[in-house]
């Protein structure tokens, strides 16, 4: 399944461009061309300069018709070859195989055209026959050796032979070449075994280069494809079942699974598994105590099982036999801190993998378990903000209760017996209801923000007209703008746009932004709210005219309990909750939050929400 090495794997280079797209013929086609140029304008420089610097016997006409008609030819197969025909990849396949096939067969006649102007058997020109074959085995993957070779030889021979036989004329590209050596039945011979032996040894040669080039291309591309599906995700399962996939396909099997170690670093657990039934999967633990091959992986490197179901370090042969599996190559899944498990791929066949399948399923190992442990990461990073905030959720649950009996016993008091308290007692009453009440802010933002971070805690988002949950916001702060002195102006329009979200979520978001306008602006100050759509968006700003937000805070305004130095020395009452609630539920709807100040004084809040397409028209 690897790279064949060594002359005799050689007719299999056959499977490497089994995986040539279209594209790469296409290329390979574009690079002929490029050289032909350069080879035509040889053949008419080196005539040129043989016959009329050196004075060589040369057939200067036909010789430079050659060269030229190298170069007509090529300039049809360009234009060829730039058409576009068909966007269906196996047409296209063919269109660009045929072509490449006539460059081949045109070059080859042009090469024997050659070599008779230029002397036959005895012609200095024969090596180019080696050149060409050396592009054709480099660009041409598919071309067997024994093929070119031959084609090539009988070429020369039939030059040389038709030459000695008289039935084409011989031009000798020297002068000191004797007339009658062309027919010189031992040169011939010689010349034609020589030939054949040199280009069987070039294009063999070229071609377990080639092989082993393609084949490491091959390998990286599987690697870097793997290492960005794995990397591109965050969720383990999702991470684990990609690396399963990308280790078999880069390996040419549809069967591979990951066993990771359990707490107790015995039993190796299925993490994901790929192509196998469930009867296999099913099969039991995986202990390293019973199983030698795993034990082998985990404490080195790769293991190939070259008979897995006569193997004594298989923990579990008869089912290894009944799932058809042939032979198994498992790699350790090395962390940071050390093996996290073992990773399998399987063949049908005995023997099915090479040392270099090992050595790639590795390295795919090795990346995949960088985004293994990222992904276990961020798992642990949700586990612990979802407990903290179940915490949160259940004290601040216990904390209301008695709050809110607090804040109605104070209120009773300052009620009932409002005319038997001293003026001092009042304040100090008063004061305990004020502090109760930011109290009872606190938990209502804290249960808000606990109930916002856990995943389905949540109401299903759903068609919600937009508007009428901003204009419920503006209405929920008249009286206290109106107590305030604060004018509010929203300018909204009559028109109805639906976004994807829940009343209480949009409740949430415009209620605080309003609240926060009409507590931070001061008496006499404006609050404007408007709406409009841009798009597939409605923009919706949220304008006052107070205290504005110091640049340097800015940036932190979103943070869980930031508040912005001037609310704080100006002694406003706030948690710092109230954005961070907001932005997240701005967030979940899948639109954004902008801040800045406005360009007298204020603070300008602007929510970008996606609209529903057609609630425009509506
Ligand atoms: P708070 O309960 O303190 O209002 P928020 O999270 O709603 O908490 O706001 C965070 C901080 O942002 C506030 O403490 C305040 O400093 C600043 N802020 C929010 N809205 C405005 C505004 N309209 N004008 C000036 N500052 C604001």
């Amino acid at each position: 399944m690897g790279a064949p090495s060594g002359a005799a794997d050689l007719a299999p280079q056959v499977n490497a461009v089994e995986a040539l797209l279209p594209r790469d013929m296409a290329a390979t086609s574009q690079r002929m061309i490029r050289l032909r140029w350069a080879a035509g304008a040889a053949v008419l420089l080196a005539t040129a300069v043989a016959v009329r610097l050196l004075h060589l016997p040369l057939p200067e006409k036909p010789l430079y018709l050659l060269g030229v008609l190298i170069l007509a030819y090529n300039l049809v197969l360009l234009a060829l070859t730039g058409r576009q025909v068909s966007a269906r990849p196996e047409l296209l396949l063919r269109r660009a195989r045929r072509i490449v096939a006539i460059q081949v067969v045109l070059d080859w006649m042009s090469i024997v055209v050659f070599l008779h102007f230029t002397g036959g058997i005895t012609s200095p020109g024969i090596p180019f026959f080696l050149i060409h074959m050396l592009v054709v085995t480099i660009l041409l993957p598919e071309v067997p050796w024994y093929l070119s070779v031959s084609i090539a030889t009988a070429m020369l021979a039939g030059v040389a032979l038709l030459e000695a036989g008289g039935m084409l004329a011989n031009h000798p590209a020297l002068a000191i070449i004797p007339a009658s050596l062309h027919r010189d039945p031992f040169f011939i011979l010689a010349q034609v075994l020589f030939f054949a032996t040199a280009a069987t040894a070039l294009v063999l040669l070229t071609a377990s280069i080639m092989t082993r080039l393609r084949e490491r291309e091959r390998q990286v591309t599987a690697l870097l494809q793997s290492s960005q599906a794995v990397s591109s995700t965050l969720s383990l399962e999702e991470v684990l079942l990609r690396l399963a996939k990308g280790a078999a396909e880069a390996v040419f099997t549809d069967r591979a699974s990951i066993r990771l170690l359990d707490e107790t670093g015995e039993t190796l657990a299925l993490a994901a598994a790929f192509g196998l039934r469930p009867e296999y999967l099913g099969k039991g633990p995986v202990e390293l105590a019973h199983s030698g091959l795993d034990r082998e992986v985990l404490s080195g490197g790769p293991v190939i099982v070259d008979q897995a179901a006569s193997d004594e370090r298989i923990q579990y042969p008869r089912e290894v036999g009944e799932e058809g599996i042939g032979s198994i190559l498992a790699v350790p899944v090395v962390g940071r801190k050390g093996p996290l498990g073992v990773l399998r791929v399987y063949s049908t066949e005995a023997k099915g993998f090479a040392q270099d399948d090992a050595e790639l399923v590795r390295a795919i190992a090795g990346e995949g378990a960088v985004a293994i442990e990222n992904a276990m990461a961020h798992q642990a990073l949700q586990k612990a903000d979802e407990d903290r905030a179940q915490f949160v959720r259940t004290v601040t649950h216990e904390l209301r209760s008695p709050v809110a009996g607090a804040q109605s016993l104070a209120r009773v008091l300052l009620e009932a017996t409002g005319e038997e308290l001293s003026e001092k007692q009042r304040d100090v009453i008063e004061r305990i209801s004020a502090r109760l009440d930011r109290l009872m802010d606190l938990i209502n933002d804290l249960l808000t923000l606990a109930a916002a971070k856990a995943p389905g805690f949540q109401q299903p988002p759903q068609p919600v007209a937009l508007l009428e949950m901003v204009q419920w916001a503006v209405d929920q702060q008249a009286a206290a703008a109106r107590e305030k002195n604060v004018a509010l102006q929203p300018e909204l329009p009559t028109a109805q746009i639906l976004v994807r979200a829940t009343r209480e979520g949009l409740g949430q978001i415009f209620g605080n932004l309003m609240d926060n306008a009409v507590k931070y602006t001061p008496a006499g100050g404006r609050v404007a709210v408007t709406a409009k759509t841009e798009g597939n968006a409605a923009v919706i700003q949220v304008a006052d005219t107070g205290m504005g937000i110091p640049e340097a805070d800015l940036p932190h305004l979103w943070e869980e309990f930031f508040r912005a130095s001037n609310a704080r020395q100006a002694g406003i009452r706030g948690t710092g909750l109230g954005l961070s609630i907001v932005k997240r539920l701005v967030e979940t709807y899948g639109g954004r939050i902008a801040v800045q100040n406005g360009e007298a004084r204020g603070a300008v809040f602007t929510v970008t929400l996606p609209v529903l397409p057609d609630s425009l028209h509506s």
